[in-house]
């Protein structure tokens, strides 16, 4: 089995969007050091609205050209390192401004792309594409959205063709969400879905579509899950707070929602969830499947997590590969 460890790296995108230290910088460079030390493939999906946003601002603040000068830095040694580094669109940057103290993030009407024009879309997704692909001098091919927010994909196949962006990782089979800002129902795609070609509905296959999508594996975690998460988030601190300082957008109704049913979320490397990691990959191994697609934000990522991440490496190194998105036959 093929273990695709895949991070968003990204700020918060609710009041306060947190540092970009603790945030992407020093998160990140413990993630690089695991990769270099156990050989691990890893692909970063790089939230390039905000890079965007930040070349804009750097000329008239000195704090963002630091900011700017550090990520860019970052972004390189991934690539020295053999990282693939893949495009994710988070397109409410495009409403968002700094004030000369913090990033004043608007998210209503716009935290999709599906939230704007045809033509708005196409000049967005053209852009962040090309900006990346300069950045990184490699190739772009893969695609993570925002949120998980890619439905209708009908609205992004024409300019994802035109790019080349074949590859989708933003589904997890039985994901649904719907609020103000999201908007997602990935309950059609069976659980343990292999990777499926696709081409209008991101939900539907099509032997023949253009499109490949790697589904994020998910799980059935239990309520128990979600108040040991929540408790010892309080109770240990130093061990399961999250090393980003910055705060969610709200998605309510959802805490209720997790703490009293049974319910489908991502096969996460963050927080409390990476304790999970090696009796998920087992299960799927169990079942077959042949690309084991794990998420995880820098962000939320935890002393608990980096540890589990690590015990997870020792433990299934020889057993698994570790490839990145750009190694997959596809590209
Ligand atoms: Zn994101």
């Amino acid at each position: 089995m093929q273990v695709l460890f895949t991070f968003d790296y990204e700020l918060f995108f609710g009041a306060d969007t947190g540092s970009v230290e603790k945030c992407m910088i020093e998160p990140t460079a413990d993630l690089l050091q695991l990769s270099k030390n156990y050989k691990i493939g890893m692909t970063f999906f790089v939230d390039v609205g905000y890079l965007i946003k930040l070349e804009e601002y750097a000329q008239n603040h000195a704090q963002l050209q630091s900011d700017l000068a550090k990520v860019k830095a970052q972004i390189a040694e991934m690539v020295s390192l053999g990282c693939s580094v893949q495009l994710h669109i988070h397109p409410h940057w495009e409403k968002s401004s700094y004030d000369g103290q913090k990033w004043q993030i608007v998210t209503d009407n716009c935290y999709k792309l599906d939230d704007f024009s045809d033509a708005e879309i196409e000049q967005i997704v053209k852009r962040y594409y090309l900006y990346l692909q300069q950045l990184t001098g490699k190739s772009v091919h893969s695609f993570r959205a925002g949120g998980w927010c890619i439905q209708p994909f009908s609205r992004l196949q024409k300019v994802f063709k035109e790019l080349g962006l074949k590859v989708d990782t933003s589904v997890f089979p039985g994901g649904k969400f719907q609020s103000p800002h999201y908007d997602f129902d990935f309950t059609a795609v069976p659980a343990y879905s292999p990777a499926y070609r696709f081409e209008r509905d991101v939900c539907i296959v099509e032997p023949n579509g253009y499109f490949t999508e790697y589904p994020i594996a998910s799980w059935k975690y239990s309520p128990m899950f979600y108040w040991k998460l929540y408790v010892l988030g309080r109770l240990q601190p130093g061990r399961h707070k999250m090393i980003g300082d910055g705060s969610f957008l709200a998605q309510p109704g959802r805490k209720k929602s997790v703490l009293t049913n049974f319910t489908w979320n991502h096969v996460s490397a963050d927080g409390y969830y990476a304790g999970m990691l090696k009796r998920q990959a087992a299960s799927y191994q169990s079942k077959g499947v042949e690309h084991f697609v794990v998420i995880g934000h820098p962000k939320g990522l935890t002393v608990y997590a980096l540890e589990q991440i690590e015990r997870f490496l020792k433990a299934t190194r020889n057993k698994y590969t570790f490839p990145t998105f750009s190694d997959l036959p596809c590209n």
